[in-house]
């Protein structure tokens, strides 16, 4: 029999966290796959809200003026992700044909579809790093001194902690140093902070203090932090007035977005400090598997919450054997695997990981 909508009974996913399609297994490609848990999705309903274009929404609001508090900046903007949160930073720094200096292996340059040179028109000049990280020395190298022929140099970007390295963090007197030489040679910093709290739980010190005199610093809600969607990218007020505005144009300004920016909050709130849990499985994981034979792993260089691991033979291959042992890893290079430990992997999962490790490099032995 039909029933009206008032008699319909609440989706089980509202009050169980949800049932996903990967419900089941060990899922350790990204801090992202995280799915909303119960107290958070109850603040996502509660949430107050109202039309953010208009600036209307007292939650959008809230969580605008506490992550910008948390990282020392003025002002934050909602964005929908931490690629739109950096494309609105070059955006908003640069002018067509302008310079902008990066890690050779920096997500803004490896992984954001070109946008550097697609959506801001400016020239990407990648740095190699040493696990992502580069001096002051390496930036005064690679900026050049005024030329007709040369783009004018204007933007470098920071990565902490670096995604491709595995990881790794910059330590506070490591980007003072690149900082103050940026600003030495005039031109501004912007930070890709989407795992700045992974880095300020690992070195303990707070956020802010890796985020101290860089012009704009973006961090991720939806990785470690667990929410389902959102980024914050922060900076002085009116420079925030003006991102608002390529937010607009890239098609980023959301109405009732208070929903999201609850998740985002309660974030905050909840799940900085559990982070360092995520580090130490990481490390337990790497401990475990440098101890398989066929693996490479160097249990020194995890520093967060992902680990690098060399395999035998091609990473896509045995993602698919993990995979049909209930694990899930992405490759990350064409022998290395990358896994990442979020707040929906316990300790227990872990241990199911190692054994499927241990079971697809015995059957590769074989
Ligand atoms: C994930 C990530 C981003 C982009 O975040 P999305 O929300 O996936 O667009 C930017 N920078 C780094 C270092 C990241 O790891």
């Amino acid at each position: 029999m039909w029933r009206g909508a008032g008699e319909r009974r609440r989706p089980a996913h509202f009050s169980s966290g949800g049932m996903g399609l990967l419900d089941g297994l060990v899922d350790l490609r990204s801090d992202t796959v995280t799915r909303p848990s119960p107290e958070m999705r109850r603040a996502m309903a509660e949430a107050e809200v109202g039309d953010d274009v208009y600036g209307e929404d007292p939650t959008v609001r809230a969580l605008e003026e506490t992550g910008a508090a948390l990282v020392g900046q003025e002002a934050a903007l909602f964005v929908p992700s931490g690629t739109m949160g950096n494309q609105v930073a070059v955006l908003t720094h640069t002018q067509r044909g302008d310079e902008v200096f990066c890690e050779a292996e920096s997500h803004i340059y490896y992984y954001e579809v070109g946008d550097i040179a697609a959506l801001a028109g400016a020239q990407p000049r990648p740095i190699p790093g040493s696990r992502g990280r580069f001096t002051a020395a390496d930036l005064r190298r690679a900026v050049r001194e005024p030329n007709i022929h040369f783009p004018r140099p204007r933007l470098v970007c920071l990565e902490n902690t670096h995604n491709r390295a595995g990881g790794t963090v910059w330590r506070p007197e490591e980007v003072d140093a690149v900082v103050a030489a940026a600003h030495e040679l005039g031109l501004v910093v912007h930070l890709d902070g989407a795992r700045l709290f992974n880095a300020a739980v690992a070195l303990g010190v707070p956020a802010e203090r890796l985020a101290r005199g860089v012009d704009s610093v973006m961090f991720c809600l939806s990785k470690g932090l667990g929410a389902p969607v959102g980024s914050l990218l922060c900076g002085p007020a009116d420079w925030i007035e003006r991102a608002r505005k390529e937010r607009k144009r890239l098609g980023g300004g959301m109405r009732q977005a208070g929903i999201l920016a609850a998740a985002g909050l309660y974030a905050l709130r909840h799940n900085v400090e559990r982070l360092a849990e995520d580090h130490a499985n990481a490390r337990w994981l790497a401990g475990q598997l440098a101890r398989i034979e066929g693996l490479r792993v160097d249990p020194g260089s995890v520093e967060t919450n992902m680990v690098l691991v060399g395999v035998p033979g091609p990473a896509a291959a045995f993602s698919q054997a993990l995979k049909e042992r209930g694990v899930l890893a992405n490759p990350s290079g064409p022998e290395t695997l990358r896994l990442v430990t979020h707040l929906d992997v316990d300790r227990a999962g872990c241990e199911r990981a190692v054994e499927a490790f241990r079971s697809v490099t015995r059957e590769l032995a074989a």
